[in-house]
């Protein structure tokens, strides 16, 4: 794909929108039941190497916009109230720093993406339009080497995903990065969706009937002029929340 120039979140009616978003995406996330526990972060990166990040310890039903936490590139807070994140900083603020777009860094340990990670050797197959999106963009990290706690194993993950939009981490989880909240996350959804069928149609012990290297290539290049598809599916995400839970936004 083409990257853009980050940041593009730039101004405080930006920042406080981006604030609104990450939490839209928190909870409908939780609804989806892709979230595990209070673990895993999602991110932001505002101009002046500063970081939107979930607190420590809350769930991702609970997130409101307003309690997101600002923090520097070293994990400390800069503004908000809450528990510091002691591990997701150090793998998403070096993802941001060092990939040409990454204004979003999205971490998950989702089931049916997860699964992938479990299996040796386990690919994204192209066996659905929905996997096709995703042709040449993901990278395969092979090499688990336990818990992330310093800024060393962030390095490691950020050169494991180069310019790539998706990684995935072997026995562990999923990295997704995107210029926009709308990108990553529209990205990270349709990426399990994706990796469900795949799981899915492998249980039934059936071959997998894999598409042409051609047609895949050429299905990615159609999504990639689809992208307001992303702009649309978190619009009618805040739309359900602002009527379902308003406080998120709050
Ligand atoms: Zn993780």
């Amino acid at each position: 794909m083409t990257a853009t120039t980050k940041p593009s979140i730039g101004n405080d009616a930006d920042a406080q929108q981006a604030r609104v978003d990450l939490a839209a995406i928190f909870r409908m996330t939780a609804r989806l039941n892709m979230h595990e526990g209070v673990c895993n972060h999602f991110t932001v990166m505002l101009p002046g190497r500063r970081f939107l990040i979930n607190p420590k310890g809350v769930a991702f039903e609970r997130i409101t916009a307003s309690g997101l936490l600002l923090i520097d590139e070293h994990g400390a807070t800069i503004a908000g109230k809450g528990r510091a994140p002691t591990t997701g900083f150090a793998i998403h603020t070096r993802v941001h720093l060092a990939h040409p777009y990454a204004n979003v860094v999205l971490h998950l340990h989702s089931p049916y993406s997860t699964a992938l990670t479990a299996i040796q050797g386990g690919r994204l197959e192209m066996v659905h339009q929905n996997a096709a999106r995703f042709y040449g963009e993901i990278a395969y990290d092979d090499h688990f080497n336990g818990i992330a706690e310093a800024t060393l194993e962030g390095d490691r993950i950020a050169e494991a995903i180069g310019d790539k939009r998706i990684l995935f981490l072997a026995n562990h989880g999923v990295v997704v990065v995107g210029e926009t909240i709308a990108r990553a996350f529209d990205d990270l959804y349709y990426l399990e969706r994706a990796c469900q069928v795949q799981v899915l149609a492998t249980q039934t012990g059936r071959p997998l009937k894999v598409m042409p290297e051609a047609l895949a290539k050429s299905t990615h290049d159609q999504f990639a002029n689809f992208t307001v598809n992303a702009d649309l599916h978190l619009e009618e995400i805040r739309n359900i929340l602002d009527e379902q839970e308003p406080s998120y936004a709050s």
